[in-house]
């Protein structure tokens, strides 16, 4: 169990729930390179960016002591909880790419315990264009030529086979991803928690960390619930991260929260089996189908302070006036709505590791809108880089300078 405070500190209660002892045969997986024992660890977030890096920590450091603090009485309630839950492969930049290609092996196949069902459902995405962004297309398609499953170009008749309420007269050129899927991420981000208590992590909702300082080689955490010491700080508080830093005495890495609004509305009715995720080409509005619902989005990136998001009227408006004009969904009310921070670093690439020039502080920031898909991977790289260990096989021949926070501060 990570120690209590000094003489005069409050008690942190790390007994938050019940927390199985580790289990007497360790996850295949396990292994200690660092040789590190004792080592405590704290973890800043219990969104699927926290949660992922906690479990993985228990996996590559078992001798570590690993405690999640959450700041909300729930985990998942921010960004993690407000996704549109697609994994996709022709998105964002080549650094998260990266990460997006280590993820795949744990979303198919997780470690055994974890889950009751599958991750994955297969879902295409099908991006649709008109005639003035065409470019757009192209770029597209050379984005997505290396992958596995390369995408392709489709004439509007097959646009429309894929997505039946597209309107064909809309769509000058189209281009399909086969390779994606649906994520259930609940399940994904409770594997992590499972995974973490079974390897003898601990969690603490309703605990906010308002400050660390260094203390000897560690740090002290001032937290709403009283000081702890720990000798790594790891941030994973997506919006927050800056500020989680700032609090420490760290340099901020330029993190900028943009908000994006998502909402539910009445499907068409019928047989939705096989449709596809279906996208502007430029992320001016997408849809999904979701039960008889569909999920809606505007796909905008507003600006905003770190906050618990709310969905702006105006958003929702312009979206269904897009989706309206594209597609035969002819929309009229909306069943639900809501707003998540997509978070991204200057370059739009993750900031994972130990920062520069304080190593006890591990940067897990900047997930942007891929955050759930390249969770496996994220956690991994960061719980090996954590304490200064090998990467694992995953990251075979990958050049992960990209995703390292000395990248933002000239030490590329
Ligand atoms: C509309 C929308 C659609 C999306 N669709 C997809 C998708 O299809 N696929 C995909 O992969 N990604 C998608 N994303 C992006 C994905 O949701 C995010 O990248 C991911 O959830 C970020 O996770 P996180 O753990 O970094 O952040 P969060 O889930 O926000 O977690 C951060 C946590 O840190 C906590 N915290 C902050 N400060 C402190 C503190 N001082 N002390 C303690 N705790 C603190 C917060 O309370 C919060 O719980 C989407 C996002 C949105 C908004």
């Amino acid at each position: 169990m990570i120690r209590e405070a000094a003489a005069g500190g409050a008690r942190v209660p790390w007994d938050v729930g019940h927390v199985p002892d580790r289990d007497s045969n360790p996850p295949p997986d396990t292994c200690n390179h660092s040789g590190m024992s004792d080592v405590r660890i704290a973890v800043v977030g219990g969104g699927i960016a926290g949660a992922s890096t906690a479990y993985h920590l228990t996996v590559v450091h078992p001798d570590a002591e690993v405690l999640l603090l959450e700041a909300e009485p729930v985990l998942a309630h921010h960004t993690t909880g407000r996704s549109a839950a697609i994994l996709a492969g022709n998105l964002s930049t080549p650094p998260n790419r990266i990460l997006t290609r280590a993820s795949v092996g744990f979303l198919r196949e997780p470690p055994e315990g974890l889950v009751d069902a599958p991750l994955l459902a297969p879902r295409p995405v099908l991006h649709v264009a008109t005639a003035s962004q065409s470019r757009f297309v192209d770029e597209l398609l050379e984005a997505g030529s290396g992958l596995p499953s390369p995408t392709a170009e489709l004439t509007p008749g097959e646009a429309v086979a894929h997505f039946p309420p597209l309107r064909k007269e809309r769509v000058d050129r189209a281009a399909l991803d086969a390779d994606c899927y649906d994520l259930d991420v609940g399940a994904l981000h409770q594997a992590y928690v499972r995974g973490l208590r079974r390897g003898g992590g601990r969690i603490a909702t309703s605990t906010r960390v308002d400050a660390a300082r260094r203390d000897g080689a560690g740090w002290r955490v001032a937290t709403t619930e009283g000081d702890m010491g720990a000798d790594v700080v790891v941030n994973a508080a997506g919006a927050w991260g800056d500020l989680v830093a700032i609090s420490a005495g760290v340099e901020p890495v330029g993190l900028q929260p943009c908000r994006r609004t998502a909402f539910m509305v009445n499907g068409p009715g019928g047989d939705t089996t096989g449709w596809a995720f279906t996208i502007d080409v430029e992320h001016r509005w997408y849809t999904k189908d979701d039960g008889p619902q569909m999920l809606c989005s505007l796909g905008e990136e507003t600006p905003s302070e770190p906050c618990d998001a709310r969905p702006a009227e105006v958003d929702v408006a312009l979206a269904i006036d897009r989706i309206n004009a594209a597609t035969t969904l002819d929309i009229r009310s909306v069943n639900s709505a809501w707003a998540g921070l997509r978070t991204f670093a200057p370059d739009r690439s993750m900031v994972l590791g130990p920062d520069p020039a304080e190593p006890a502080f591990v940067w897990c920031v900047g997930q942007g809108g891929c955050g759930i898909q390249t969770s496996p991977g994220a956690g991994r790289l960061v719980a090996d880089l954590a304490l200064g260990g090998d990467l694992s096989a995953a990251f075979d021949g990958a050049d992960v300078s990209g995703l390292l926070p000395g990248r933002l501060r000239g030490h590329g």
